[in-house]
């Protein structure tokens, strides 16, 4: 009998307090789908590869990427354009190997390769996460301007067309 009177007049009101108290707090949940929280900073989401102002590949296939890699998640194959510049004619990277560790951003000499904000990316075939080039490098024309900032805006490399001469150059804009 003292145990149901202690739960009538004691515990149900204290459950009942901390109940209203939540309805006077601001909610720390989003109705996901509809509202998407904005990511931190420093957040890795899914990978892209990144262009010059000109639209050319920033990558030039050096494969430092996928030596940083820790998780064996990169694959690339390179080859020459006409100007003979390098690039990579396939690049892949399979999202569920990565760990979003974000080596490869950092051993990228090119600025290529970053990881962004995108976490929308989840999939019903294993399949379906081994991204290709096509998939990585950003649109061109842009439909957005590019998240990085500072971004060198030229190849270092400079090309003579008569004498077929190729030098790295300072670019003055970096
Ligand atoms: S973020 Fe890390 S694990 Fe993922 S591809 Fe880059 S280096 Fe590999
Ligand atoms: S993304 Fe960067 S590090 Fe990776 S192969 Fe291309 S240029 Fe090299």
């Amino acid at each position: 009998m003292f145990r149901l009177l202690k739960q009538v007049f004691i515990s149900i009101p204290i459950g009942m307090f901390t109940v209203f108290k939540q309805l006077f707090r601001k909610p720390t949940t989003v109705k996901y789908p509809f509202v998407k929280s904005k990511m931190m900073p420093r957040y890795r989401g899914l990978h892209f590869l990144e262009r010059y102002e000109d639209g050319t590949e920033r990558c030039v296939c050096c494969g430092l990427c996928a030596a940083s890699c820790p998780a064996d998640a990169i694959y690339m194959e390179p080859a020459e354009n006409e100007r003979g510049e390098r690039y990579a004619r396939v690049y892949e990277i399979n999202e569920l190997r990565c760990i979003f560790c974000g080596f490869c951003q950092e051993a990228c000499p090119e600025e290529a390769i970053f990881l962004g904000k995108e976490y929308e990316f989840a999939d019903d075939e294993r399949d379906k996460f081994t991204y290709s080039k096509d998939d990585l490098l950003v649109k061109w024309p842009r439909e957005k301007p590019s998240p990085i900032k500072f971004l060198r805006p030229r190849r270092r490399v400079h090309w003579e067309e008569e004498t077929g001469r190729v030098d790295l150059v300072e670019d003055s804009q970096e």
